[in-house]
C-alpha cells in the first residue's frame, strides 16, 4: 500500500519571518505554498516540502506573532523526523553548530542514527540517516549540497498514556503494520518512501501536553482519493466508534479530522489534487494564494499579514 503513510504534519510557530527563514534557508526545504489558515485568515499557513510538494514531504505551520510556548506531554506529538542520507549527519551537525541551531548528539534508535534538534520556536525535530537516500531527488539551496539535503518526512513520535488503541487505528485504518519495539516505544511502518514511520511512546502518568509555540497541531495521514478516505471514515465509525468531521476542502487536498484515542488530533487528507492545483510547479510558493471564498477580502488580508522578508 504505497499510498499510505503520513501526508503532512502541521505545527504552531512563532513569528512567520523566522519560521520561513529556518525551514527554507537553514534546513533547505522548499516553500511549496504560501496561504492563510482558512479558519483564521489573519494567520499565514506556510507549507514546506520537497521540490514538488509530494505527500509525505510536507511540514506546515500556523505562525503566530505572539504565541505562548507549548509543552510536550501526554496526548501530543513529541517529535517530527526528516529523512537524510545516512552519511549526512556529520554535515548537519556541523551546519547546526555554524547556524546556532539547538541540537543533541547522534543517537541510535531502532538501529538508525538520529540527530535531534529544535527550530527557533521550540518545535522538536530530528534527522534520521536513511541508506541510499542520496539517490533520491533533492531540492537545491545555497550551502546544502544535494547529497546531504533533506528527503521529506520520515515520521513522528506520538506520546500517549497507553498506545495500544492508537496503534490499532494505525494498523486497522491507515495501512501501517507493527515493525519493532524498543523500551516503551512501538514502531509502526508502511511501505511509503516518505512519512512511513510512526513511533508510539506509552508513558503512563506523565503531565499532559499544552498546545502553543513549538507544538504539533495535528498529524495528517494519506488517503488516495475521496473513496479511499470514505472507506477509512466508515471503518473508524463502525469498528472503532470514532466520528470524524465533515469533509473540508483545503484546496490542495480534502480532509476530515478526528481525535484519536490517545488525545492527538488526526486528519485524513487526500493525495489529490496536490499543490500544483493553483500555481505552476516552478512557481510553487511564489505568491500568496487564497481559497475562492477569501479572494474578495484579499486586500484586507494582505494588509494584516506580517512581513515575510
Ligand atoms: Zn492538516
Amino acid at each position: 500500500m504505497r499510498h499510505h503513510g503520513i501526508h503532512h504534519v502541521t505545527a504552531i510557530a512563532g513569528p512567520a519571518r523566522g519560521n520561513l527563514d529556518f525551514y527554507t534557508r537553514v534546513l533547505g526545504l522548499r516553500l511549496v505554498k504560501k496561504t492563510v489558515n482558512f479558519d483564521d485568515p489573519g494567520t499565514y499557513h506556510l507549507y514546506f516540502g520537497d521540490s514538488l510538494g509530494h505527500p509525505g514531504s510536507i511540514l506546515t505551520f500556523f505562525p503566530w506573532e505572539h504565541v505562548a510556548p507549548g509543552r510536550n506531554g501526554v496526548g501530543t506529538t513529541q517529535e517530527t523526523a526528516f529523512r537524510v542520507p545516512e552519511g549526512s549527519l556529520g554535515f548537519w551537525m556541523h551546519r547546526f553548530i555554524e547556524q546556532g541551531v539547538e541540537h543533541g548528539s547522534v543517537e541510535k534508535r531502532f538501529s538508525q542514527s538520529v540527530l535531534t534538534f529544535k527550530d527557533p520556536h521550540g518545535t522538536s525535530l530530528s534527522l534520521v540517516g536513511i541508506p541510499n537516500a542520496e539517490t533520491e531527488e533533492a531540492w537545491n539551496v545555497d550551502g546544502i549540497p544535494a547529497e546531504h539535503a533533506i528527503r521529506g518526512l520520515e515520521g513522528v513520535t506520538l506520546l500517549v498514556e497507553n498506545g495500544e488503541r492508537t496503534g490499532t487505528i494505525l494498523t486497522d485504518v491507515f495501512g501501517f503494520r507493527e515493525a519493532a519495539r524498543e523500551g516503551s516505544v512501538v514502531r509502526y511502518r508502511t511501505d511509503a518512501l516518505m512519512g512511513s514511520t510512526v513511533d508510539i511512546r506509552s508513558v503512563g502518568g506523565f503531565l499532559p501536553g499544552r498546545m502553543g509555540g513549538g507544538s504539533v497541531h495535528h498529524v495528517a495521514f494519506r488517503a488516495k482519493d475521496d473513496a479511499d478516505q470514505a472507506g477509512m471514515v466508515k471503518k473508524l465509525a463502525e469498528t472503532h466508534g470514532l466520528q470524524t468531521t465533515e469533509q473540508k476542502d483545503r484546496n490542495y487536498f480534502r480532509s476530515v479530522y478526528f481525535r484519536e484515542p490517545g488525545g492527538i488530533l488526526f486528519e485524513i487528507a487526500t493525495d489529490e489534487p496536490g499543490f500544483a492545483a493553483d500555481e505552476a510547479q516552478e512557481r510553487l510558493g511564489a505568491e500568496l494564494k487564497l481559497p475562492a471564498f477569501l479572494e474578495s477580502r484579499r486586500g484586507d488580508i494582505e494588509a494584516r499579514l506580517p512581513e515575510l522578508a
